[in-house]
């Protein structure tokens, strides 16, 4: 544990016992936003006020404003190469008031994140209210943002944002590279989007006036499927060329509201066709969640969008991670990202069905990971994304079967890890997200930590490990877990010390390489010395055949690891004469499989 950590123990804000601390705290925004795209020239223009409420117990002498999307201006560091048409001007603020007093802010030498020094300080319990007027370029280039085509935007990250302050890191100063994700406190928002006559805007939050910007016969087919089991098409492409979907002025607004949520992001299109339909995710409840789609109707996987939208949250409210989906909408917008929002994914169109949902199902499970949780994404991607990865099997177990489901995590995730022996890929999965780089990242972010988490599952019996994952997720849902916490809820939970199953896939540079030392025979007795030679404490899985052809499997749960992680031993009560014994961890694959099988 660094020492940093090791302090909000001590401090009480986290507790060993894996709960949020007695003295826990965070701080919150209310956010009430105006923000105008300009399509011509890209330009986005806005002005907010922040209400900015300091919990801690500590008297902030300035404030840390982030904005992400200057990882397109030219001067700020990158993780990557990136073409001409991704770079801009950055942001300009033109105006920075706190309760009311005006702040000379140039923005010209900022990164994505910048300091303002307070005339006086914010006290504990105090709340600021912030002002800010700012304006960007969105990039010609669209990735996480930017233009998708002359007429279709994706403007995320569009708005300067408090940074988060906590009680480990202080001030989140980090620089956001294009590489790692976000870290963003739990705001509430209101947005207004101001965009031209024929664009229909979608975004995070509800809608507050479809009577407003939409025409009536199309506001009162989109109310209608909010109420709704079938996929309505709201827009085709041709009627909203035609001018039939949105007011013909000038100008609309549209009016979004969001609470308790972590960002909110937003898309406009003159021409993309819009479907939408909704589905029950609390069934105790009743509730329905809005469920809808903007794409390029030439799209061939994306008119299928809202209706695998729907299976996923249907399924990820009901099964695992079995906690309802929790929010009021979720919008499926077609663009270049393969990337979530709260309340938004926005995805590459792909003529490969089963490969466009299998992404769709990825980025929709992290609604609960990290948006649901409040996940620092960039100092612990393995928080958010080996869930993401874990879900997306087992979703996919669901929908295509389980050999199929199989298949693609060992190709997709576990072959790029496993067979690959540079240093960099069995760096321990604990290590900040910022310290890592290559395919070291993505692999400690993604396939390691989701082979644990399905190791434990395997542990703990799916009983035991929803009671637990459930535990760990009430409690910090709407906050701040670090990877302590988890730890430290799950052993809580399951009445169990596991750290030494966290030690061993967390802390070490283990990877998965087993070998059968040895097997003894005694009448029909077989005891099989396996080496764990790579170190991972995962399941162990034989495949057993009889001189007469009949196959048995033996499976054993990472437990047999407790004791000795270098060696363990296995006995099988043969119904027979055994001729072979190989090892096979399916999902868990082996680095070295050519020393997993004892033939007589
Ligand atoms: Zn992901």
């Amino acid at each position: 544990m660094p020492r940093n950590i090791k302090a909000t123990y001590a401090n009480g804000t986290r507790s060993f016992d894996g709960k949020p601390g007695k003295a826990y705290w965070q701080n919150r925004g209310k956010y009430d936003m105006t923000i105008t795209v300009t399509p011509e020239t890209r330009m986005v223009t806005g002005t907010e006020t922040i209400q900015y409420t300091n919990n801690s117990k500590d008297t902030l002498a300035g404030l840390v404003i982030r904005f992400v999307n200057n990882v397109h201006k030219t001067e700020s560091p990158r993780a990557n190469y990136v073409s001409k048409d991704f770079l801009t001007t950055g942001l300009v603020i033109t105006s920075f008031t706190v309760n009311g007093t005006k702040y000379e802010v140039n923005a010209k030498n900022w990164g994505t994140v910048g300091g303002v020094k307070l005339k006086s300080p914010l006290l504990p319990g105090q709340t600021a209210a912030v002002n800010i007027d700012w304006n960007y370029p969105l990039s010609k280039e669209g990735e996480r943002d930017g233009q998708v085509d002359s007429t279709t935007f994706y403007a995320a990250y569009a708005y300067p944002r408090i940074s988060v302050y906590d009680d480990y890191n202080g001030w989140d100063f980090l620089p956001h590279l294009g590489r790692n994700e976000f870290y963003n406190d739990f705001n509430d928002y209101k947005l207004a989007v101001k965009a031209p006559k024929d664009y229909v805007v979608w975004a995070t939050g509800d809608l507050l006036n479809p009577d407003e910007v939409l025409q009536p016969a199309v506001s009162a087919k989109l109310k209608k499927s909010y109420v709704s089991d079938e996929v309505t098409s709201i827009a085709t492409s041709q009627e909203m060329k035609a001018g039939k979907i949105t007011q013909q002025k000038a100008w609309n607004t549209w009016r979004f509201t969001a609470n308790n949520i972590t960002d909110v992001t937003f898309a406009l299109s003159n021409h993309y066709a819009w479907d939408a339909g909704s589905v029950v995710v609390d069934a105790k409840a009743n509730r329905r969640t809005s469920v809808q789609s903007a794409y390029n109707e030439k799209a061939k996987d994306f008119p299928h969008a809202v209706e695998w939208s729907k299976a996923a949250l249907a399924w990820f409210s009901n099964n695992l991670p079995g906690v309802p989906y929790p929010f009021s909408k979720m919008t499926a917008f077609q663009g270049y990202a393969d990337m979530e929002y709260p309340m938004m994914v926005n995805d590459t169109s792909t003529p490969d069905l089963p490969f466009s949902q299998f992404v769709m199902n990825h980025e929709i499970a992290h609604t609960w990971f990290p948006f649901y949780m409040g996940i620092n994404e960039t100092d612990f991607p393995f928080m958010d994304e080996g869930w993401a990865t874990t879900l997306e099997y087992f979703i996919g177990t669901a929908q295509q079967g389980k050999e199929a489901a199989e298949n693609m995590y060992k190709e997709f995730r576990v072959k790029r890890w496993i067979l690959d022996p540079s240093a960099e890929e069995d760096q321990p999965i604990i290590t900040q997200g910022t310290q890592i780089s290559g395919s070291g990242y993505g692999n400690n972010a993604y396939v390691k930590p989701s082979l644990a988490y399905m190791g434990l599952k395997d542990m703990l019996g799916d009983e035991g490990f929803n009671k637990a994952l459930h535990e760990y997720m009430e409690r910090w849902n709407g906050k701040h877990p670090i990877p302590w916490d988890f730890f430290f809820s799950i052993n809580d939970a399951s009445k169990q010390d596991l750290n030494w199953y966290w030690n061993n896939w967390f802390f070490s540079n283990n990877y998965i390489d087993l070998a059968i030392e040895k097997v003894s025979i005694k009448g029909n007795k077989y005891t099989v010395d396996i080496k764990n030679i790579g170190g991972f404490a995962v399941p162990v899985d034989m495949k057993i055949t009889y001189a007469d052809g009949k196959e048995e499997r033996v499976h054993k749960t990472p437990v047999v690891w407790k004791a000795n992680q270098k060696q363990t031993t296995v006995e099988i009560n043969a119904k027979g004469k055994i001729q072979s014994i190989v090892i096979d961890g399916g999902i868990f694959m082996d680095a070295k499989p050519a020393d997993n099988s004892w033939k007589i």
